[in-house]
């Protein structure tokens, strides 16, 4: 094993943040450089669901339609912005193709390795950091108002249920024995047993500070400007606080990726997919299970004290402001399934950007046009639920071990 080099992570979210925590672990030197804080990207405020139930890609028949049919409606929970940059021209066509039932079918089983994998690492990880993160494995609850919503339901619980994830059809009095906060109106659901939760930022900035125990060089407040390059090599990194040598450089910037790989020449597709959060004092009436509400596309996380409802996918390019009709949709369709939320107060009101590639699957690994550069970004909707495994890989891969999981299905190449 190759140990003491001198790795740079660009990217202090759930990826960088895993992947430096792993790479000290093993004996490197790493350095971890974030324009703003830790976390302070789409690590922060989202859902915090570790979801192998989620191991169909958001490409996947129907969802482009659906998403063209939803572009004129201000309160969509999935909003397509029409605007005309070639990127994202060309990133929707892949998206269309990658949505064929012959792709989703082959990339299942990648996500669904990838998705178990990392949630046998947060069991690991909650016993080794030596801090709490709110982890919890009471499953998740996906749940539905209507019979034909419902119907969909099933059908995608049998195609998960056929690679391996375990799942329990419930009606109505199993449902609300299960989780008596729910409203009468709803009428059934699914339970996936091997779904977690956890505290999305006490997770992420706790674990950058073990890192930074174990000799990890944290440095905020820092923004990669550029690269020096020799002889297919990152020789240097340029910030706004001077210039960082590297012996290997890990990418792990989010949705940001796309523009800090500009002045390599290296073209991802990967597109930003905004979403919302909102985080309220818990009501008195409140579920214990996190929850997915079929049609509203609205999760609901159970963080102590507090219920973080999360929602809404707008392909809008790097838009980070807030649409307040669709903040005021995601608590207006939650009180369709729980009491109380209309009343309940809001503490926080947060926007993320998913780092989205066409096919739904992340890019981790090693690049062709650079021999000392790995990409680790493109996680989408499921960054929380993947950061353990992929800070696995990308450090398995910088130290010159055989990555756990097949890498080929990931490589940026195959855009
Ligand atoms: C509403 C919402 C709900 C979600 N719910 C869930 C969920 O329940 N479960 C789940 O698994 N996932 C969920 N996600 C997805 C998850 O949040 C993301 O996939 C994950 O946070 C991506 O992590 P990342 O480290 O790749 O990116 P980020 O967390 O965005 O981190 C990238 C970092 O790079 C930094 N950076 C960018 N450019 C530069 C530069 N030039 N120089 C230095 N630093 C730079 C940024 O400041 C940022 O901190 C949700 C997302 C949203 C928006």
């Amino acid at each position: 094993m190759n140990t003491k080099q001198d790795i740079v992570i660009i990217g202090g979210g759930v990826i960088g943040v895993c992947a430096a925590y792993e790479m000290t672990k093993r004996g490197a030197q790493v350095t971890l450089i974030e324009q703003g804080e830790v976390a302070s990207g789409s690590s922060y405020g989202n859902g915090g669901l570790i979801v192998p139930s989620h191991s169909v890609p958001l490409a996947a028949p129907g969802v482009p339609l659906q998403g063209l049919k939803w572009m004129l409606n201000p309160e969509s929970p999935f909003y397509i912005k029409p605007h005309f940059d070639l990127g994202f021209i060309e990133w929707m066509i892949r998206f269309a193709f990658a949505s064929r039932h012959g792709p989703m079918m082959r990339s299942i089983p990648i996500l669904r390795d990838l998705l178990l994998a990392s949630r046998v690492l947060f069991d690991h990880l909650a016993s080794e950091v030596g801090f709490e993160f709110g982890y919890e494995q009471k499953g998740t609850l996906m749940v539905y108002l209507t019979p034909r919503a419902l119907e969909g339901g099933v059908e995608e619980a049998h195609l998960v249920g056929r690679f391996g994830i375990e799942t329990k059809i419930l009606n109505s009095a199993e449902l609300h024995k299960l989780e008596p906060a729910l409203l009468p109106e709803v009428i059934g659901g699914i339970q996936y047993l091997q779904d977690a939760h956890l505290d999305p930022a006490r997770f992420v900035t706790g674990l950058a500070e073990k890192a930074q125990e174990l000799g990890v060089r944290i440095q905020t407040k820092t923004e990669v400007l550029g690269f020096e390059t020799s002889n297919f090599r990152i020789t240097r990194i340029h910030t706004t606080r001077g210039d960082f040598p590297a012996e290997q450089v890990i990418l792990a910037a989010g949705s940001w990726s796309p523009a800090v790989m500009r002045d390599l020449k290296i073209k991802l597709p990967v597109q930003a997919a905004k979403g919302y959060s909102i985080t309220l004092e818990r009501p008195q009436v409140s579920p214990r299970i996190p929850l997915m509400f079929g049609e509203a596309r609205v999760v609901v996380t159970p963080l102590g004290d507090r219920l973080r409802l999360a929602g809404t996918l707008e392909l809008a390019g790097m838009d980070l402001s807030i649409n307040q009709r669709r903040v005021a949709a995601i608590q207006e369709n939650s009180a369709k399934y729980l009491p109380g939320l209309e009343r309940a107060k809001v503490l926080e009101i947060w926007r993320g950007l998913r780092p989205c590639t066409p096919d739904g699957l992340p890019v981790i690994g090693r690049v062709k046009a650079f021999d000392n550069l790995i990409i680790a970004t493109g996680h989408a909707m499921l960054g929380i639920s993947l950061g353990p495994i992929t800070g696995e890989l990308v450090s398995q891969v910088a130290m010159g071990e055989k990555p756990e999981i097949e890498l080929s299905p990931l490589k940026l190449e195959r855009f």
